[in-house]
């Protein structure tokens, strides 16, 4: 999809399940199953999408996906349909080597995430991407080294530990433009130090919500994931991007929706909704009432 000075394409590293009332906090189950159906274990689908966005000059890949380290049980619990290396796989059918990645942007280091960051070679953990700068909030760097008893289970030191003697991670301190357009907003409610990319091209504004709006049903200010470690804080952050979401129309996309890839948003009868959404090139096609 082309858009303004940027290029974008999504790629997938397969699917997951994930426990539906965790997935929806404290919303209760009659109102979360009409918006998607539990399995037989009470489980809901995650979708594990990552962005590529090209330009100027520059490859930049959005999170890594899960990767390959799982063991049967961990592959069961997590309901994981995925083939081995697929989003390495699907890089390469579309014409996108590992090598030719010049940019990788970690929104944060939770294991959906990061698990496909680096490779079990027979020297050790090293990093996928093996050419590319990596970057990452200091502040979740540090936070994963240390995280709470509550979201210990979250992080896995060997998905991200190999990156620190590459000499390429970056670790950056606040908001920061790190290309031209392509701005990088710390958010604390869901994890500490997690960003958002956020990439002005020229044509509007696309926008890659990670965990702060894992699918369209989280669009509600309230529907807020049981995994966030600070649900008050996720709110006013959801507030203040939707809000900016409806006022410049952005195009939303969404890493987890299992539905929809992408959305623009609209505020009625006081509540956050998706006025459209669908496929990103279907999204994008649509122009805005502002635009
Ligand atoms: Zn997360």
């Amino acid at each position: 999809m082309q858009h303004g000075q940027w290029t974008f394409s999504l790629f997938s590293d397969g699917v997951i399940a994930l426990d539906g009332g965790a997935s929806f906090g404290i919303v209760p189950k009659p109102l979360w199953e009409k918006q998607v159906a539990a399995d037989d274990r009470n489980r809901v689908p995650v979708a594990l999408r990552c962005l590529l966005a090209e330009g100027h000059g520059r490859r930049v890949l959005i999170d890594t996906g899960i990767g390959d380290r799982w063991d049967a049980r961990q592959r069961d619990i997590y309901g994981m349909q995925r083939r081995a290396g697929q989003l390495l796989t699907e890089l390469e059918a579309a014409g996108v080597p590992r090598p030719s990645i010049t940019d990788v942007v970690l929104t944060h280091l939770h294991f959906d995430h990061v698990g496909g960051a680096c490779l079990d070679l027979a020297n050790g953990m090293s990093p996928a991407f093996d050419t590319a700068r990596w970057w990452v909030q200091r502040q979740q760097w540090e936070w994963a080294q240390n995280p709470s008893e509550r979201d210990r289970v979250s992080f896995r030191s060997e998905d991200f530990e190999a990156l620190a003697d590459t000499g390429r991670l970056e670790l950056i301190d606040g908001p920061a433009e790190i290309i031209p357009g392509l701005r990088l907003h710390p958010v604390h409610g869901h994890t500490p130090g997690m960003q958002i990319p956020e990439f002005f091209t020229g044509q509007g504004v696309v926008v890659f919500l990670t965990d702060l709006i894992p699918t369209t049903a989280h669009l509600h200010l309230p529907w807020i994931a049981g995994f966030d470690l600070n649900p008050l804080l996720s709110l006013s952050e959801k507030r203040q991007l939707l809000s900016r979401a409806v006022e410049d129309d952005y195009i939303l996309v969404f890493q987890h929706d299992p539905r929809h890839e992408a959305c623009r948003v609209e505020f009625q009868d006081g509540r956050f909704r998706a006025r459209i959404a669908g496929t990103l090139d279907e999204v994008a096609g649509t122009a805005g009432a502002g635009a």
